[in-house]
């Protein structure tokens, strides 16, 4: 009988057990999974505002900010950036129970039901951290089912992110008065200092705002403000975590508002080069660029005062980079920003027509190849190909022309002949290295056209591949950040190579830059829409482009009397406090004796050389010409002035100097400096008068033409002989 009395009794108990385990597995069902399953938060929506950006020159001189999504002022720190006892303070304000809980503090939930029984609304928030920062997202409204939907999103985030995630979103959302967001603009504007730096005071004060944020915000409010930075104490008193003394003891501490009449954060009138900075580092939230404010300020002036007297030219850009480091020291795409047509258009990197910019690359490519130096003579005389005839700019041809005359003086034909012999494919690559895309798949399409220009590129990039060839062949990209890693650079050409190229570029003084020895190249598009120059030295690369943004030509667009002075300028300006450019070239660069016909290294068949200057680590490819002539089994001879031969000679007696005309063939079409003589046969004289000057001759079988170059001094009375002597 007990037995079975004490059976049935425990037959009961165990009845009773699985019913209340049955209620407490599906009410942990129904909280733990159904409920965030009904009401999911995925953790990216945290990231609903994006943030603003602050910017700041390489002197670390604020200089421009961008508002983030709904015009916020909010800067992002991390929770391992704020000082403890901010997090303390802020916890105990808020929600003392954080880190017992799972987004829903039931003790909370029971004092507020309590309230709304006693009082008939809920005075307490009964809101933990996690249901705030979900309210921050989803917007804030007092409604039964808006709570419960926000607790149920509360628990689902805090099972898919740790306490500190969660904590580091919360104070980075927190509203801190108007537009200000997050702990990080709050502690910036108020105090001006970042979170960190905060004293217990401050953190008090910064603690107590997001409760009624436009009400608290101590600039506009102090009294208030203060209040409730006393209300916040006692709060921490009743919870144990400050003593009345200590209460005192943070009264003391100072509360060190910033100047609230000084403007925070700065709003740059072009921020192009900040938009641009932006693109290229989207994780970031602060920028320390490369920018250098004096130098934008200054460039600006002298692109605005250059440009303003041109009629028809409306817009400019100027690049200047740092030619070793390639970091970005201005950047201008517009003249006026705000100009309604197309002031927020940048120039500096829209993609246009570079005339002649690009030819450099090709001779330099044909240098590392070997096949030219600066004396090598190349052909320019008309070109008929299938879909155009190229011409020079002023519509002559100049014969057979040194290749870095050629350059210098931007002469078309030979540009063309030497990508012909290069290849276009080849070019393309190459200047793909360079950091100049020009759309492999479309080399068919570009074609012979590339050498003038028939390929379009953009000023920054023009700049990037400039500084390249002045750092010795090394590309490198270009940088606008001071606090990035160094970027991985890569050689495309030999050091020589690159030399040899600039020194071709520096023949000619650059306009507007007296005393500044500088490698520059001009460009000017078809039909006068684009003006380019770009020059560069060992420490600067400045790149100037003048020109419409709607694309209208104008008669001034004009690369050498437009962009180049403007390039000029600002060199000058550059190496206004510091010594001239110093290129040290003399180890690369050697001196060796060329074939005076074709300005190739010579062979047997050679019979006039000359000296010149090559690449020390390039072999220059060897004649060809003269052995052909002594073989003679070439159908087509090539044009040759066999006398005078190229040099220095004195003038005679009669103050001229006399030479006898000698050619391959007999007869042929004689220009001097460019004037046509007319048709003279071998044997006849001709007299010239102390100068630098240069002999063309042109026909034979093939029609092409030959040079030389004469320099004649003028008679020394210590020579007596009457003929010319010849100096080599
Ligand atoms: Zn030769």
């Amino acid at each position: 009988m007990g037995c079975s009395w004490f059976a049935e009794r425990r037959h009961r108990a165990a009845i009773a057990g699985v019913a209340i385990a049955a209620v407490t597995a599906i009410g942990w069902i129904c909280w733990d999974l159904l409920f965030p399953f009904c009401f999911p938060m995925r953790p990216e929506e945290l990231n609903r505002f994006t943030p603003a950006r602050r910017f700041y020159d390489r002197a670390g001189e604020a200089v421009h900010t961008m508002r983030g999504d709904d015009y916020r002022f909010q800067f992002p720190v991390r929770l391992a950036d704020l000082p403890p006892h901010l997090i303390t303070v802020t916890l105990a304000a808020e929600d003392r129970n954080f880190f017992r809980h799972d987004g829903v503090d039931p003790a909370a939930v029971c004092r507020a039901f309590r309230q709304l029984l006693f009082h008939g609304r809920i005075v307490s928030g009964a809101s933990t951290i996690t249901m705030q920062l979900v309210a921050m997202i989803d917007g804030r409204e007092r409604s039964l089912s808006r709570k419960i939907r926000q607790m149920g999103r509360a628990r689902s985030l805090e099972r898919k992110l740790d306490k500190q995630a969660i904590l580091e979103a919360y104070f980075n959302l927190l509203p801190y008065g108007g537009k200000l967001h997050g702990i990080g603009a709050a502690a910036s504007y108020y105090f001006g200092r970042p979170p960190r730096e905060l004293n217990f005071a401050e953190a008090v004060l910064l603690a107590g705002i997001p409760q009624q944020p436009n009400r608290l915000r101590p600039d506009r409010h102090p009294e208030a403000a203060k209040r409730r930075m006393e209300t916040v104490l006692a709060m921490l008193v009743r919870q144990g975590l400050l003593s009345e003394n200590d209460v005192r003891a943070v009264l003391q501490l100072p509360l060190r508002f910033r100047d609230f009449g000084k403007p925070l954060w700065p709003i740059s009138e072009d921020p192009q080069f900040f938009q641009l900075v932006r693109k290229r580092h989207p994780e970031r939230t602060g920028y320390r660029t490369t920018l250098d404010s004096e130098l934008q300020t200054l460039g600006r002036a002298i692109l605005r005062d250059a440009l303003a007297p041109v009629e028809n030219v409306r817009d400019g850009a100027l690049v200047i980079l740092e030619s070793a480091t390639g970091k970005v020291r201005t950047l201008i795409g517009t003249l006026d920003y705000n100009d309604p047509r197309a002031g927020q258009v940048n120039a500096a990197l829209a993609r246009r027509s570079p005339g002649s910019a690009l030819k450099p690359f090709l001779y330099g490519e044909a240098i590392d190849g070997g096949m030219l130096c600066a004396e090598t003579l190349l052909d320019d005389t008309p070109l008929s190909l299938p879909d155009y005839r190229p011409g020079n700019f002023d519509g002559t041809f100049h014969g057979r022309v040194p290749a870095g005359e050629a350059l210098a003086d931007s002469l078309n034909t030979p540009a063309i002949r030497v990508l012909a012999a290069l290849g276009v494919e080849r070019v393309l690559r190459q200047l793909n290295r360079f950091g100049l895309p020009m759309g492999k798949l479309q080399s068919e399409r570009i074609g012979l056209s590339l050498a003038l220009g028939g390929a379009e590129t953009d000023l920054l990039s023009l700049a990037g591949a400039y500084a390249a060839i002045a750092r010795g062949g090394i590309f490198l990209p270009c940088r606008f950040l001071e606090d990035e890693p160094e970027p991985a650079a890569y050689r495309i050409w030999r050091p020589g190579t690159a030399a040899l190229t600039l020194r071709m570029l520096r023949q000619r003084p650059l306009p507007g830059a007296a005393g500044v020895d500088a490698a520059w190249k001009t460009g000017t598009s078809n039909n006068s829409r684009d003006a380019w120059c770009i020059a560069t030295t060992p420490e600067w690369t400045v790149a100037v482009w003048c020109g419409n943004k709607d694309g209208s030509s104008a008669p001034e667009l004009v690369g050498g009397t437009l962009a180049a002075p403007i390039a000029g300028r600002v060199m000058r300006s550059l190496y206004r406090q510091t010594p001239p450019p110093r290129w040290h070239d003399e180890e690369l660069l050697r001196t060796a004796m060329l074939c005076a016909q074709s300005g190739l290294a010579p062979t047997e068949s050679c019979t006039q050389l000359q000296p010149g200057t090559t690449a020390a680590d390039v072999p220059l490819q060897r004649c060809r010409i003269c052995r052909n002539l002594s073989g003679g089994n070439s159908g087509e001879k090539p044009t040759r002035i066999l006398s005078p031969a190229p040099g220095n000679y004195h003038a005679d007696t009669s103050g001229r100097a006399r030479f006898r005309l000698e050619s391959e063939p007999a007869e042929l079409h004689w220009y001097l400096d460019g004037n046509y003589l007319g048709i003279r046969r071998a044997g006849s004289y001709l007299e010239l008068p102390p100068g630098q000057h240069r002999l063309f001759g042109w026909g034979g079988s093939g029609f092409r033409g030959d040079s030389v170059e004469l320099l004649i001094r003028p008679r020394k009375e210590a020579y007596n002989s009457g003929t010319t002597a010849a100096e080599r």
